[in-house]
């Protein structure tokens, strides 16, 4: 049985649809991260699973059993918000205490699991300190250690990080994912940090004006993007226009390729930079005109112009030519690495 269950869940606060027909599946242990622009659903979705907003419609399952008629405080979830939101007037240790302390657990299994969560986190000897004198990312531990000191069934993560500076910030994402490695708890995370969800997660949720756009492991959503919201929001891509003549085959400007799925009528593809090849002498390919180049350290990418539209290509740092503003190159790009937009002729 799947472990959390959501089923057509919609809510809307007057006119407005925060979500809508959210249908979402997650196995027992994964790491599923609601990834969208602000105002997308992801806070909406994550407050409903936790209780916090009233579901409208559709319904939300956890083991099989509908949560509709259970109270925020019986879920038994570890939430954790961007704000610390940690008791200033208790200790490192009581704080992560405070659950069990709610739930009657009696005082040695408490101080047991106390410790062993400080330790799960990295706080070791921190117990006796209070939280102002700690720094955001210490604060941010101790309110994991709070979250799963009760073993939750679920663990809900609304931009834990988004407070901590970009070193720090990666840094914790590392020990985050580990962290729930080791306990394999299952783990939903909000957040509009593309790079935070590919990092840390098995699947993205891709959300969009209260829906879902995709579902997927990072790597295949990146990668096989369905829709031009898709292939920009996970990152920078090429949106290539061309013309289906049928027979799954696409024409880009001369160039043509083999695409299964494609309809007659024009169509969109969308192949990532670092897959958009300078085809060698004689090879085929569609003409590029450079208009720019930016270095990078490890590579240069470039801006082009051409029929199918502005182009990005990635160019390794690897000692090889590297075209000049004005040059004309051929573009080309295997089949593989283009993925069919559904709203493509639109986009
Ligand atoms: P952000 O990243 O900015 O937090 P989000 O993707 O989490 O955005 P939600 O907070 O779920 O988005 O909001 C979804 C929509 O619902 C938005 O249009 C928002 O303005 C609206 N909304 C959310 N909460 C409320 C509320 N309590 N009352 C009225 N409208 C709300």
């Amino acid at each position: 049985m799947s472990h959390l269950v959501l089923e057509g869940l919609g809510k809307s606060y007057g006119s407005v649809t925060a979500v809508e027909g959210l249908d979402l599946t997650v196995e027992r242990g994964e790491f599923v991260s609601l990834l969208g622009p602000s105002g997308c659903g992801k806070t909406t979705t994550l407050q409903m699973i936790a209780g916090f907003a009233s579901v409208d419609r559709g319904r939300i399952l956890l083991d099989g059993g509908d949560l509709a008629a259970v109270a925020p405080n019986k879920r038994g979830l570890g939430i954790v918000f961007q704000s610390y939101a940690l008791f200033p007037h208790m200790t490192v240790a009581e704080n992560i205490a405070f659950g069990l302390e709610m739930r009657g657990v009696a005082r040695d299994e408490r101080e047991k699991r106390t410790l062993q969560a400080m330790e799960l986190v990295g706080l070791k000897g921190f117990a006796e300190r209070y939280p102002r004198r700690m720094s955001g990312g210490q604060q941010q531990r101790v309110a994991l250690a709070r979250a799963l000191v009760i073993k939750p069934a679920l663990l809900l993560l609304d931009e834990p990080l988004s407070n901590l500076d970009a070193k720090l910030r990666e840094e914790m994402q590392g020990e985050l994912r580990q962290i729930q490695r080791t306990i394999g708890t299952t783990t939903i995370l909000v957040t509009h940090d593309q790079h935070e969800a590919m990092a840390l997660s098995d699947r993205i949720v891709l959300m969009n004006q209260g829906r879902v756009e995709q579902i997927g492991a990072p790597d295949a959503v990146y990668g096989r993007p369905l829709s031009a919201f898709v292939a920009n929001f996970l990152g920078k891509t090429n949106v290539l226009k061309g013309c289906c003549e049928g027979s799954d085959r696409v024409v880009i400007d001369g160039f043509a390729v083999t695409i299964p799925g494609a309809e007659a009528g024009e169509v969109a593809l969308a192949v990532r930079p670092e897959r958009l090849a300078i085809a060698p002498p004689g090879a085929s390919g569609f003409p590029a005109r450079i208009t720019g180049r930016v270095f990078q350290g490890a590579h240069w990418l470039l801006n082009a112009e051409s029929a199918a539209g502005p182009l990005i290509l990635m160019r390794s740092n690897d000692g090889g030519d590297v075209p000049v503003e004005g040059d004309t190159v051929m573009a080309s790009f295997a089949p593989g690495d283009a993925a069919l937009l559904r709203d493509g002729a639109a986009s």
